[in-house]
């Protein structure tokens, strides 16, 4: 294999540490897999409109009592900010365990 030093190129050190810092900028920028998996996260989250969200509760069953609620005012599914005391059609009664 031949290497820079044995083909007898002309090495700028100074070019070469530039590149080296051009790389490293372009390796922070670039989103990672996670990222990617974060924003699928987000994207997938429902607009309040398309689950009819109410700021009040219905039948006496809110947000806060929902095992999608994310405290202090957010959801697992959907877009933020949530009123605790509101509701959606996604409402879902915690798991209660039997005796
Ligand atoms: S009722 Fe709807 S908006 Fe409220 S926490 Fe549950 S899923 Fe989220």
């Amino acid at each position: 294999m031949k290497t820079l030093r044995s083909m007898h190129l002309p090495v700028d050190r100074r070019r070469a540490l530039r590149l080296v810092a051009v790389g490293a900028g372009v390796v922070t920028l670039v989103p990672g897999p996670g990222h990617a998996q974060q924003q699928a996260h987000e994207e997938a989250k429902k607009t309040k409109e398309a689950v009819h969200y109410r700021y009040k509760p219905k039948d006496g069953n809110t947000c806060s009592a929902c095992v999608n609620f994310i405290p202090e005012t957010d959801c697992k599914k959907v877009e933020g900010p949530i009123d605790p005391g509101g509701w959606c059609e996604l409402w879902t009664a915690p798991e209660v365990l039997p005796d």
